[in-house]
């Protein structure tokens, strides 16, 4: 048995590299997958068993997860899915002249759920109208990731503008990327690489297939770095446990809130309501406060129905985790 590392799903399969420095591709051992279904994902330390001369491996255990990026299994009720673990960055793209900032509000939820490092990256800059049109469409989602989230631009052609994302991964760190399909994942991660590794968009030369987008999910080194991992077909970004995550996305918001006049003030109809208030007085967007309502109650809703799950499989209503949340999300009872 040894220690190795998930960098790669092959159809499935995790590809573990050993301590050894083998590459070896692997199954759960079925006390694994029993009961709890527990499965590696891309960035998972893991104990492995790959006696030489064997083809496969068998994952015996997985190591405790220092950082995970989970969304809600988008095929399941109240079910959560993992997609990558123990990374030091999240990388939030976004095509710069189609920026969609309810899509990156929660885009950042996640990321910043995760307790890793955040960047924002606006991708195709070479597509905008005018360089006025980067400097405004940057200046928005500045403003609306907040000071502590780099922000940078972009474009396939400009090798100082991929530079400034390199720069972000140093040796011995591992950066996630995440972003719809079309934003220009994969060519970044080619200019990051200085070849083509991953196949984008445009039809390839050669074969003439048209591929959409990338099928695997693999830990690429990058040159004079550490590793990027593009997460495709990220497609359904249900939250999951994100009260965190929306602190830290919306925290102009969170802040707002200590003042209103009852702690567990859902910024409905209370009275001395400090978030209605500034949203009045054009501190908070109103779209932006739309938002903030629409994920908590995502959150809220999937609490309920995780509840209701439980009780469903005959357990106790008492629930520990719930039990040791702080009083201000608990509070429930009408106005
Ligand atoms: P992914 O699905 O996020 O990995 O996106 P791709 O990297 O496959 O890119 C989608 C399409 O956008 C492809 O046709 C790319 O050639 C194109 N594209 C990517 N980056 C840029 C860019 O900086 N400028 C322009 N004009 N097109 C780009
Ligand atoms: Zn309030």
């Amino acid at each position: 048995m040894q220690k190795g590392q998930v960098v790669k799903l092959d159809r499935g399969y995790p590809l573990v590299k050993c301590a050894d420095g083998r590459l070896v591709r692997c199954e759960h051992a079925t006390s694994l997958v029993k009961g709890e279904k527990l499965r590696a994902v891309i960035g998972d330390f893991v104990e492995v068993n790959a006696p030489e001369g064997h083809d496969k491996g068998i994952i015996e255990a997985i190591c405790p997860r220092q950082r995970a990026f989970v969304r809600k299994d988008p095929t399941e009720r109240a079910v959560p899915q993992v997609l990558a673990a123990n990374f030091d960055r999240v990388i939030v793209a976004q095509p710069l002249a189609e920026v969609n900032l309810r899509r990156l509000e929660r885009e950042l939820v996640l990321a910043y759920e995760t307790g890793a490092a955040v960047t924002v990256v606006l991708t195709k800059a070479d597509l905008a109208e005018s360089e006025a049109q980067v400097e405004e469409v940057a200046a928005r989602v500045r403003a609306l990731a907040g000071p502590e989230v780099r922000t940078l631009v972009v474009s396939d052609g400009n090798a100082e503008s991929v530079e400034a994302v390199r720069a972000l991964m140093p040796e011995n760190t591992t950066t996630v990327l995440i972003g719809k399909s079309g934003v220009g994942k994969s060519s970044l991660v080619n200019m990051l690489v200085g070849e083509d590794v991953q196949e984008t968009g445009s039809v390839r030369e050669g074969d003439g297939k048209g591929r959409h987008t990338t099928v695997s999910r693999e830990m690429v080194a990058v040159p004079g770095g550490g590793y990027v991992v593009d997460m495709p077909g990220v497609r359904g970004l249900g939250l999951w446990d994100a009260d965190a995550g929306i602190g830290a996305a919306f925290a102009d918001i969170e802040q707002a809130a200590e003042n209103c006049r009852f702690r567990d003030c859902k910024h409905e109809n209370e009275p001395g309501c400090a978030v209605r208030a500034a949203v009045e007085a054009g501190d908070i967007a109103p779209e932006r406060f739309a938002s903030y309502q629409a994920l908590k109650q995502e959150t809220a809703t999937l609490r309920t129905r995780r509840e209701e799950a439980r009780r469903m499989r005959g357990e106790k209503a008492s629930d520990k985790k719930r039990a040791a949340r702080p009083a201000k999300s608990r509070g429930k009872k009408r106005r």
